[in-house]
This record gives structure tokens, sequence and C-alpha cells, in this order.
């Protein structure tokens, strides 16, 4: 069978590699490139630099596959249709595709003026490019096959997708960087929920897959240790909530803020990582957000019986 390649193409987010990836799959001997993520607006210019040195223009991009639609992930799509590919995302996703506007609202609510420079621009998805498959329904692409396989916890609405012997894991199956036995779990609101966070880890552990591939960051031949690292991270996190919210249930954000980011990085310090590494799994995953969600969750989920 022909060979298909898979290229990381990176973001250089905020100037900074290895945080966000776009990953460009070229069918052999065919036409056309499919991306799995768009990666936000703000690094148009480097992806278009990454399909240029394959040979490629954004016009040359067919199909685009979204694991979720946070604007990290999803944020280019629209301009993408507007170049003239299909966008593909989860059911629940969808409304927010073709209609961005509560989407970039409640971003703005969380970055402010930040917003324009981190994120750019999140045009809409003309509906007649907008596919939405169904969980485990087949993406046939020319020669290509990917599945999508229903992952809640990090967003309602995400899909992982196994492509050959690699599983695309968008957020749910946590942020790496490469050179680090280390993971991290972006734990953001509103949508954050431990239990079924775990049931999609138990979900991909059904799945035959040899590598995985976070969009933060790189493609990764040890897919059970990151599985099982999930695992741990989030029952880390929930003993971490108990404990917080048994001292002081009514902790101040800013404080559960703080407190969740010196956590984080005493473990990195332990974990032999540099101040740098640190800073970087920050800029994929800041913890200040993960406070955020999981207070959230305990109100909603876990305080709620
Ligand atoms: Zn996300």
């Amino acid at each position: 069978m022909a060979q298909t390649r898979i290229v990381t193409l990176d973001l250089n987010f905020q100037g900074r590699p290895q945080a966000i990836a776009s990953y460009l799959i070229r069918p052999a001997g065919g036409d056309g490139a499919v991306l799995i993520e768009s990666g936000p607006g703000s690094t148009l210019a480097a992806l278009e630099a990454g399909l240029a040195k394959e040979g490629l223009s954004p016009r040359d991009v067919t199909h685009v596959l979204l694991t979720h639609i946070h604007l990290d992930h999803a944020g280019a799509a629209g301009w993408l249709a507007r170049q003239g590919a299909e966008i593909y995302v989860h059911p629940v996703g969808a409304p927010h595709m073709l209609n961005p506007d509560k989407l970039i609202a409640s971003a703005t609510r969380i970055y402010g003026d930040r917003m324009e420079s981190l994120w750019g621009e999140f045009l809409p998805v003309p509906e007649d490019q907008l596919k939405v498959p169904k969980d485990a329904e087949e993406i046939v692409i020319g020669n290509l096959r990917f599945l999508p396989i229903n992952t809640p916890g990090h967003a309602e609405h995400h899909y992982a997708y196994l492509f050959e012997d690699v599983c695309f894991s968008g957020d749910v199956g946590g942020v790496r960087i490469p050179g680090y036995q280390y993971l991290r779990i972006p734990m953001v609101p509103p949508e954050l929920h431990i239990a079924r966070w775990h049931e999609s880890m138990k979900r991909l552990r059904q799945e035959k897959f040899a590598r995985i591939a976070p969009t933060h960051f790189g493609i990764f031949d040890d897919p059970e240790w990151q599985l099982r690292e999930v695992e741990k991270a989030l029952d880390d996190a929930e003993r971490w909530l108990e404990q917080t919210m048994s001292e002081d249930p009514s902790i101040p954000i800013e404080v559960a803020r703080e407190s969740f980011t010196e956590w984080m990085t005493e473990q990195g310090t332990e974990m032999g990582l540099s101040e740098d590494v640190i800073a970087a799994y920050q800029l994929a995953n800041p913890p200040g957000m993960s406070a955020d969600g999981l207070l959230r969750y305990w109100k909603k989920v876990k305080s709620a019986g």
C-alpha cells in the first residue's frame, strides 16, 4: 500500500515553538491535503509557511478535521473554508462554527483586549462546507480513512481521530512537550467533566494505535504511558479540588488560581523541568484556567450531587 505522510506543522504560537500543532496528512500520489486542527486565526502566517515548505498553499487544503472548537484548535477553520476546505466537527460544536458569536463573546470576557493578538479572527464556516460526522462514523477522503471517537471531558464536543496507527487526541490526551516524560491536562471551563474524561480514556484504551498526537504538541510512540498519565493527572486534580474546597468552600478564585499554579510549578520542578520548560507548559496550558475549570466543575457537578 502506498505510504501517506504525516507532517507536524508548528504554528509557533506567540513566538514559541512546540505549543500548538496542526497536522498535515498528504495522501500518497493523491491531490490535496488534510489538516487535523486549523490552529487559531493568529497563526495563519505560520500555517501558510508550513504548508509552503511542503509545496502547498492554503487553497490546496481540501479537508480540516477539528478535535473541538476551542480557539487554539479551530480559530482559523472559517478562513480555510473561504479558501475552499471542508470542515469536520463534532455535532455539539457545529452550531458554533456556523455562528461563532457566542464563542467569541465568551472568549472576549476572558481575554479582553488581548483577544485579537492572542487568537486573531474567527470566521464562520458556511453551512455547505461544514461536515458533522457521528461518533465512530468513518470519514473517507480519497484513500484515507479517519475514525472520530467521541471523547468528552475536556469539552462536551470533543473528538479524537484515529488514522492508521495514530490517535490525534486533541486536548483529551493531555499536553506534552517533546523531550520530557511529563504531561499536564487542560481543565478549562465551562465543560470540564472529570468523570466523563475518565470514560473517554477507557474508550480510547479499547482502540488500537501505536502513536498518539496531542495538539500540544507532537507525535509520541508511548500512547499507553500517555493515557495512564492523563488518568493519574485527573485523579490528582480531583484530590486537589476536594482538599481545597473542604479547607475553604468559599475560596476566592484568585487564591485558587494561585494555589493551583504553585502546585503545578512544584510538580514540574520535582520532575526536573527548568523554568523555561515550565513556562512553555504554561503557555500551552495556563494553570489558572484549570483552576477556573475545576472550581466550576465543583459547583456544577460535584456539589450538585
Ligand atoms: Zn481545548
